[in-house]
């Protein structure tokens, strides 16, 4: 059987990033500047922070979509059946069927939070103790070990990649590029980071976070004063 390996971390690249604040500037200026609106392309976008916070406070979204970014995100497969309950992304994902998936799992690592403390809709994660995490770390790699030689056993057979996935579990990585615009990242970063002094705090699964703080990390640098308008107005999305 390949080296099987436990990892805990999500990886996001970004592949390509066509956005900046002036991109909500210029699409919005449109509206009162008609052709004269293309004069206003080599300005510079520091002077509209008051528009873009306008914009964004009064939940003119459609300006903040004139703008793309694409990543390359690595990460376990109940992270993307997540991740893509997003309907206004662009997905490609590693193929099943097409090629063999690589032995990686996800482990939660010593400090991910194991036990839910409450009821459903007020609950908060806190740390297990050792011996609960002993008990994570023991059933996640028996089972994904089982599962991944079952899935060679089944390869090696002459069984069809499609039909021999179905026994690898959600922890398996996977691989893939989602194209986003502002507007969309907002709304996603709104949802899948919490918050507790945003306007609507979000309680996310703590595995989507990880992915979604580097997301917010490339935006932020990207179009810092869309950025900051979105943390002033208590991040909800325009
Ligand atoms: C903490 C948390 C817990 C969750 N728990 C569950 C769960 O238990 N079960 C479950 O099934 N899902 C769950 N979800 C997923 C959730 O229901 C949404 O599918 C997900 O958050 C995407 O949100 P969205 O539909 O607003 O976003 P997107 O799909 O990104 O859509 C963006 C916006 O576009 C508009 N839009 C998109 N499609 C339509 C449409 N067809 N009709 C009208 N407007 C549309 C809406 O305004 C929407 O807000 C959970 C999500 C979170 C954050």
């Amino acid at each position: 059987m390949a080296g099987v390996v436990f990892r805990s971390d999500m990886k996001v690249e970004m592949v390509r990033c066509a956005a900046q604040d002036a991109d909500v500037v210029w699409s919005a200026r449109v509206s009162t500047a008609g052709d004269r609106s293309l004069d206003d392309l080599g300005r510079d976008p520091k002077e509209a922070t008051g528009l873009i916070r306008y914009l964004l406070l009064n939940r003119h979204g459609t300006p903040f979509e004139h703008n793309s970014f694409t990543f390359f995100v690595n990460a376990p497969i109940f992270v993307f059946r997540e991740f893509q309950r997003h309907r206004t992304l662009s997905f490609n994902e590693w193929s099943g069927r097409y090629a063999q998936l690589d032995p990686e799992f996800y482990m939660p690592a010593p400090d991910r939070p194991l036990v839910q403390v409450g009821k459903t809709g007020h609950y908060e994660f806190v740390p297990g103790s050792d011996e609960q995490y002993e008990t994570v770390r023991d059933a996640t790699e028996v089972s994904c070990r089982v599962a991944y030689e079952q899935y060679e056993r089944m390869l090696s057979a002459g069984v069809a990649r499609e039909v021999a996935r179905g026994v690898l579990p959600v922890a398996t990585y996977s691989s893939m590029f989602v194209t986003m615009n502002a507007r969309s990242i907002m709304h996603f970063l709104s949802l899948r980071t919490k918050d507790l002094d945003s306007k609507f705090p979000s309680y996310p699964q703590y595995e989507i976070e990880l992915v979604a703080r580097q997301i917010e990390a490339f935006f932020a640098e990207a179009m810092p004063i869309t950025h900051a308008a979105f943390e002033e107005g208590g991040r909800v999305a325009p």
